[in-house]
C-alpha cells in the first residue's frame, strides 16, 4: 500500500515546466493517493491538463496575487493544503524554484527534507531516496526514519519520464487573503535575453569555455546549438569573465544539468563544471589538449581546435536538419 503523496507543480506564465510531470511519476513509484498542487493567476486553466495526465486531485489555487512566484506566499499556502489534505511525502522540482520554495516548506511544517534526489521507493513502508553526494561522485540511498514527520523532497529534473495517462479530477481551492501577504512583494518579472532555452528543461545542450578567446566567440557556439535546438551553457571561467550570462553557468554553483546530450566546447573538465553534468546521457566533449579532464568522462571526444572543428560541426547538423 502506497502512502500519500503531493506533488507541488511549477509553472511560469500558466506554462507547466516538464519537470511537473516527472513529479507526477515519482509520486506514483511511491504513493497510494497522488495529488497535486497547482498554483497561479489562473491555475484552473491548466490544472486540466496534470489531471489527465495522471495528477491525481488536483488542488488548484488561482488568485490574481499568484502571478509571479513567491516563495514566502507559495509556502503559506501549500502548508494550508498540507493541513488540510494531510501528505506524508511532497515532491518539488530540484530547479531554482523548488531550491527557494521546498526548505521553507520544510521548516514551516516541521518536516524531514532530501534534496536533489534522483530516485525513490517504498519498503515495508520505509520511504527510501537515492541522492548523489560529493559531486555526484558517490551516489548513497537515504532512508526516512523521522517517523511521522512529512518528508520533503526535490527531484533532479530529467532523472524520470514524464507521466503520460490517467484519471485525475481538479478541485479549486479557495484559500484566506492573509496568505498572500509576504515580507517582500515581486512586482515585475523581466526575461533575459539568453531565458528562451531553459537549461533544465534542455534535451541538448551546447557549453562553452574559456577555450573560445573572447565574447566575440559565443556567436560561433550559439550557432551550433541552434543547429542542434540545443540551450547554450557556459563555464564559470566565461560567466566570471563577463562574456555570457550568469544564468548560462553549469556546474557547482551553476545549473545541474541532465540532458540526453551536452556538448563541452573549449572546456578543461573542472571537477565543479563536471558536477554539473557528469549525469548527462551522452557527452562530446571538444578540446584540442588531448589529456583535458574532459575526456575521462566523454562519451566521444573530439581533439583539435575548437574553431575548425565547431564550424565543420554546424555545416554538417544545418544539413541534416
Ligand atoms: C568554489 C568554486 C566553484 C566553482 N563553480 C564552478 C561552476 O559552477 N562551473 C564551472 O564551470 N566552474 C566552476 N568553478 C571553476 C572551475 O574550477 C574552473 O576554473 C572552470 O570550470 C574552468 O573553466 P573552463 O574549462 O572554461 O576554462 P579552462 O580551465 O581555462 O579550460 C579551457 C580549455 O579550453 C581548451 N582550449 C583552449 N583553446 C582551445 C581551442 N582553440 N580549441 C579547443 N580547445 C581549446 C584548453 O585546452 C582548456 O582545456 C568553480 C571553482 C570554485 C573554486
Amino acid at each position: 500500500m502506497g502512502i500519500k503523496v503531493l506533488t507541488v507543480t511549477e509553472q511560469k506564465d500558466g506554462k507547466i515546466s516538464n519537470v511537473s510531470f516527472e513529479l507526477v511519476t515519482a509520486a506514483h513509484k511511491v504513493g497510494g493517493e497522488v495529488m497535486t498542487a497547482c498554483l497561479g493567476e489562473s491555475a484552473d486553466s491548466i490544472a486540466g491538463d496534470l489531471a489527465s495526465r495522471g495528477a491525481g486531485k488536483v488542488l488548484a489555487v488561482s488568485n490574481p496575487a499568484l502571478k509571479y512566484f513567491n516563495d514566502d506566499v507559495y509556502a503559506n499556502i501549500i502548508t494550508e493544503l498540507i493541513k488540510k489534505y494531510q501528505p506524508q511525502l511532497v515532491i518539488g522540482p530540484a530547479t531554482f524554484y523548488g531550491k527557494a520554495l521546498f526548505g521553507r516548506l520544510a521548516a514551516m511544517n516541521d518536516g524531514a527534507m532530501a534534496s536533489d534526489v534522483t530516485d525513490l521507493s517504498l519498503e515495508d513502508g520505509k520511504l527510501t531516496v537515492t541522492r548523489p553526494t560529493y559531486g555526484g561522485n558517490v551516489i548513497f540511498d537515504l532512508v526516512n526514519q523521522a517517523e511521522g514527520k512529512i518528508f520533503f523532497v526535490t527531484l533532479r529534473p530529467k532523472v524520470l519520464d514524464e507521466s503520460s495517462g490517467g484519471d485525475g479530477e481538479v478541485v479549486s481551492e479557495s484559500v484566506d487573503a492573509s496568505l498572500m501577504e509576504a515580507k517582500a512583494a515581486v512586482r515585475e518579472m523581466v526575461t533575459s535575453s539568453g531565458q528562451s532555452v531553459n537549461l533544465n528543461e534542455a534535451d541538448v545542450i551546447v557549453s562553452a569555455g574559456r577555450g573560445i578567446r573572447g565574447p566575440e566567440n559565443i556567436a560561433l557556439i550559439q550557432k551550433l546549438a541552434d543547429s542542434l535546438g540545443a540551450a547554450l551553457g557556459a563555464s564559470r571561467a566565461i560567466v566570471d569573465a563577463g562574456w555570457i550570462e550568469y544564468l548560462h553557468q553549469v556546474g557547482q554553483t551553476g545549473k545541474t544539468v541532465n540532458p540526453k546530450l551536452y556538448f563541452a566546447v573549449g572546456i578543461s573538465g573542472a571537477i565543479q563544471h563536471l558536477v554539473g553534468m557528469q549525469t548527462s546521457k551522452t557527452i562530446v566533449a571538444v578540446n584540442r589538449d588531448k589529456d583535458a579532464p574532459i575526456f575521462n568522462i566523454a562519451s566521444y571526444g573530439i581533439v583539435g581546435d575548437l574553431f575548425e572543428i565547431v564550424p565543420a560541426l554546424t555545416a554538417k547538423f544545418e544539413a541534416n536538419k
